[in-house]
């Protein structure tokens, strides 16, 4: 590895230049730069096809797209939401903007998905909602998550932004829940520079989300109900559609990087790898490591010791997004005992599709001589 080199935990995947520039020449003539564009149309269809779900409703970014899909359940003010504190703290604040009141539930320290056996217990007459997290791309027990939604008549809104592409018992993974959510921010795989989109199954909730998006207004004269602004803009679609083209490519790219990790690091004492089920497949989006009490090193001390060599991995999620200071003292957050451990024991590696497989090497030596 060079020294001056630094190595980021992702770095944003993008179409060759002059592909993306010829794809927007067309902006230049018909001056119709958002607004459900054409790109926007195209973009949704494609989506839809290639993540394998009924509806899909493209959005600016997949916090809105998040905030958006739980505002247009229209759950009563006040009202309870089971959910994971292991994810990105846009999970929790898209429950609290929408005047909901998050209820914090343990995950499995398998794979740090909610643990489906906890949920029951913590459901009132209060509760509406389960709002669970693909993390890392780790799907959730969809079987029991429904089980237990069915019998107490709550929704499921699966936040999947970690999950894009990846299948389950042959479905495409937004296909489950009564919606989920993806993001195409720049860090994710498939980026659409700022970008997000709600799927599910029912047309009436494109409807929903379509006012929700786009001020509520249904023609010049009718403004049908109150909205916000959420629509993606032709220009991100269109890196969309080019990403897309390259999507194939990325994620071989992304699953020779993943295999090579796996093999340096497999039977390194004191590091746990998730688990993965065995009818999901793998969008190899992140590649998260566990360090245990078995390794010479704490996990912080690891992060400052790659640091050191430029390797910039992340404490990808520390501290659960319960214990954030704006939440402080403001919900129960007592049993998140698996949280809060894993929390404490992971860390993000770089892995994206230009990452040197001598850089892999490199952080897995790294890594291999503190034991
Ligand atoms: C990235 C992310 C979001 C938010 O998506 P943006 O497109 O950045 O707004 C929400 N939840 C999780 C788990 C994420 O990782």
């Amino acid at each position: 590895m060079e020294e001056t080199k630094n190595i980021y935990v992702t770095q944003s995947s993008m179409p060759p230049y002059e592909e993306y520039i010829e794809a927007i020449k067309p902006l230049w003539d018909s001056h119709w730069l958002t607004n459900m564009g054409k790109y926007h149309k195209e973009l949704e269809a494609q989506l839809k096809e290639y993540l394998d779900v009924l509806e899909l409703s493209l959005m600016v970014n997949g916090h809105m797209a998040l905030e958006l899909a739980i505002q247009a359940f229209g759950f009563p003010e006040g009202a309870e939401v089971i959910t994971t504190p292991f994810t990105f703290i846009s999970t929790t604040h898209a429950i609290v903007r929408n005047r909901l009141k998050p209820v914090f539930c343990d995950v499995k320290k398998s794979d740090g998905t909610i643990d489906e056996s906890k949920i029951e217990d913590l459901i009132t007459e209060r509760t509406v909602a389960i709002v669970p997290v693909h993390v890392y791309g780790n799907v959730c027990n969809i079987e029991e998550i429904q089980r237990i939604a069915d019998k107490y008549n709550l929704k499921v809104i699966y936040d999947a932004a970690h999950a894009f592409g990846v299948r389950y018992k042959g479905k495409g993974i937004g296909s489950f829940g009564d919606a989920s959510v993806f993001s195409f921010h720049a860090t994710k795989v498939f980026n659409t520079i700022e970008g997000g989109a709600v799927t599910f199954s029912e047309r009436r909730l494109y409807d929903k989300l379509y006012n929700l998006k786009n001020f509520g207004i249904r023609s010049e004269e009718l403004v049908a109900e109150v909205g916000a602004n959420a629509k993606m803009n032709e220009f991100a679609a269109i890196m969309g559609l080019c990403n897309l083209r390259h999507i194939g490519t990325a994620l071989d790219e992304r699953k020779k990087r993943y295999d090579f990790y796996m093999e340096n690091l497999r039977n390194v004492k004191g590091i746990r790898m998730f688990e993965k089920k065995d009818a999901a497949t793998n969008n190899y989006a992140y590649f998260p490591i566990l360090i245990e009490d078995g390794y010479g090193k704490s996990r912080d001390e690891l992060y400052m010791l790659l640091k050191e060599s430029n390797i910039y991995s992340r404490k990808y999620f520390y501290p659960i997004t319960a214990d954030h200071a704006c939440f402080k003292n403001k919900y129960r957050k007592d049993d998140l005992g698996n949280a809060r451990e894993i929390s404490q024991k992971v860390l993000v590696l770089p892995l994206y599709e230009m990452l040197g497989m001598d850089d892999i090497a490199g952080i897995t030596k790294i890594l291999r001589k503190n034991v």
